[in-house]
């Protein structure tokens, strides 16, 4: 299979391409994808020199950053030896954040470049890493119209505060089980280029066979079982 993976910055660059390959290649073997295009990874080794490149001024928690198109795939990520220092986050969770990145890229090409509701790319994303937290947290408070509002990043900025990333977890967790990780793909490589939530739920039920509204009331119904087991 062919892969390019550019990394740069001061961590040693052979160690982390073996390692990132390694990683890449689970997540192709995983979603049965082949993904050819170049990737660019860029290790920073403090919050400000990440955050020059960037543009802004990024929270504690956020330590990486995929960019995605036709012209450049690239991650922007603290260097794991300075994540301690510089993040909420530890060296050891590495290979969950950058399969979490990397996955957003696949996901992408997958799409092909079509704009994918924010809770099916960060779902999926997180979906992919092998151990995560996002089990561990408690999701009480579900909304109503909960995949309308958390399609777009405004409605996802909304509610980022209620376990967002988890739920999407949850959800994506949930329509792999009931409908497979092949429909999955198929919904994603079905999206419009545009993301219109009336669209998609058109989408969905020609793909899925089911509506939005079923979709909740059935996952709804997962998460209680999920908490009684
Ligand atoms: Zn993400």
């Amino acid at each position: 299979m062919k892969r390019n993976i550019k990394i740069s910055g001061s961590v040693n660059p052979k160690k982390y391409t073996i390692l990132v390959t390694g990683i890449f290649d689970k997540i192709m073997a995983k979603l049965d994808f082949a993904y050819s295009k170049e990737i660019e990874i860029i290790f920073y080794d403090s919050r400000k020199s990440l955050d020059k490149t960037l543009g802004r001024s990024t929270e504690n928690w956020e330590v990486a950053f995929a960019s995605m198109g036709n012209k450049e795939n690239k991650i922007n990520i603290l260097n794991p030896e300075r994540m301690e220092k510089f993040s909420c986050h530890k060296k050891t969770e590495f290979a969950s954040i950058i399969t979490h990145e990397l996955t957003h890229l696949v996901i992408n090409d997958i799409a092909n470049g079509s704009a994918i509701p924010v809770w099916l790319s960060e779902g999926l994303s997180n979906w992919l890493c092998q151990n995560n937290d996002y089990r561990k947290k408690e999701l009480f408070y579900i909304e109503t119209g909960l995949l309308e509002k958390i399609g777009t990043p405004k409605g996802w900025e909304e509610l980022i505060n209620q376990n967002v990333y988890s739920l999407s977890y949850f959800l994506v967790d949930f329509i792999i089980n009931r409908f497979t990780l092949v429909k999955i793909k198929e919904l994603i490589n079905n999206l419009d280029k545009h993301y219109y939530f009336p669209r998609f739920q058109k989408i969905l039920k020609s793909i899925l066979g089911v509506s939005s509204e079923e979709i909740e009331l059935a996952f709804v119904k997962y998460l209680i079982s999920q908490n009684n087991t």
